[in-house]
């Protein structure tokens, strides 16, 4: 059995090593000359988001043998509307480095491999299929998949984003529901350390946002979040991503070729984070080469998350600022603020379901 894995990012890592556990040595290609080659961000994973995992790192260390450092353990999640705030309390989730910083997860995750990384190698599917005896498709890209089957858009992205320097709590979060800059978006700040942090700018491309100006939305997101921590934050450098795809695929598995992380939809719609369902779909896709499951049913929960997740979203979407405000208000609701982070609900779920109950299929 030789198995190529196209792309040394979450998934394909996560891939590689859980091969290398049953005993199988895979062969890496990468594009770029070296793992995390691209700027630095802090990045996040929700426990909130994964109940009954409320522990994403020690559930893939105890439980896949993914070993992972964080950068924080995240205490508080500030949230913010146009006119409210609230504050949620509690082990809530972590922060992690990405790109070329020395702790980022995919570096974290290289340094565990014993399998080769050919760097410099921008493979095509075409270009490895006579050769292997499985292909893992892991670029990060939905358009490649589109070779293969339909990738069905639920949207595409646009981003803005910078490292900003400043004073910051490194066990707290800020988020910003804000219609005036993030149209049906969120922009976040996420600290490195208590010098920096990551703010980004996030939302959907469509059409009626399409006339919007990008820098001068940036500006509004840049200008609140330098009121509300009461800062004058230095900008150590900036980013721009636009037609970032976020949608997801029918088949996880066609023939002996595998989809995973970005390219098979481990993006979860409703805020666009994608980190822990990427190096699980890498983890699936490996047990299955090995003879320990089927990828295509070991997707199935997270394929029902994604379709929960886009219900949530469309809803969220309708919201004015004013209907916002209604809700980041009733996150001072203790009742409701023990619900959202309790460890045995997975509320999002229940309000996806609730607001969407035929939205069921995975
Ligand atoms: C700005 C931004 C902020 C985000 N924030 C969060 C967050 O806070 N929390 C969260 O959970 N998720 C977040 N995400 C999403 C998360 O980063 C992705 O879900 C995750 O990285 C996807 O992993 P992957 O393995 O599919 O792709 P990647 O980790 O991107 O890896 C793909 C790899 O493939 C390589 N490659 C591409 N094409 C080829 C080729 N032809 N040949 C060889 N190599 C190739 C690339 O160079 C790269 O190394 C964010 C995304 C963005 C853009």
């Amino acid at each position: 059995m030789k198995t190529a894995i196209i792309g040394a990012g979450l998934s394909g890592l996560a891939c590689a090593l859980t091969l290398e556990k049953y005993g199988h040595q895979a062969e890496i290609f990468e594009k770029r000359q070296m793992v995390g080659d691209r700027f630095v961000i802090a990045e996040a994973m929700f426990s909130m988001l994964h109940t009954p995992i409320d522990d994403e790192i020690r559930y893939l260390s105890d439980t896949h043998g993914i070993h992972l450092t964080p950068s924080s353990n995240i205490q508080k999640v500030f949230c913010y509307s146009k006119n409210e705030s609230a504050c949620l309390d509690g082990s809530i989730g972590f922060t992690n480095m990405r790109g070329k910083h020395p702790d980022s997860y995919e570096k974290q995750l290289a340094a565990q491999l014993n399998s080769t990384i050919h760097y410099n190698h921008n493979v095509r599917y075409d270009d490895v299929k006579n050769d292997y005896t499985h292909v893992i498709l892991a670029t990060g890209d939905a358009l490649d998949t589109t070779q293969f089957q339909p990738y069905d858009v639920a949207y595409k992205a646009s981003f803005k984003g910078a490292v900003l320097a400043g004073e910051f709590n490194p066990t707290e979060a800020h988020t910003f529901f804000n219609n005036d800059f993030a149209p049906k978006g969120m922009a976040y700040l996420l600290p490195h350390s208590q010098s920096e942090a990551s703010l980004v700018l996030a939302y959907p491309q469509y059409s009626e946002n399409e006339d919007l100006d990008k820098e001068e939305l940036w500006k509004m997101c840049y200008e609140e979040c330098s009121k509300i921590l009461d800062q004058d934050f230095k900008i150590m450098h900036e980013y721009s991503i636009k037609d970032y795809r976020i949608g997801k695929i029918e088949h996880a598995r066609i023939g002996n070729t595998f989809f995973v992380g970005n390219c098979w939809g481990a993006i979860t719609p409703v805020f666009g984070f994608g980190q822990f369902e990427s190096i699980l779909t890498g983890i699936y896709a490996a047990q299955d080469i090995a003879g320990y499951g089927d990828y295509q049913k070991l997707v199935e929960p997270l394929s029902q998350g994604y379709h929960d997740s886009l219900s949530l979203r469309r809803t969220i979407e309708k919201f004015d600022n004013h209907k916002l405000d209604l809700i980041i208000k009733s996150l001072n609701n203790k009742a409701l603020e023990g619900i959202i982070t309790n460890k045995n609900i997975n509320f999002f779920k229940l309000i996806s379901r609730l607001v969407h109950p035929f939205s069921r299929h995975a």
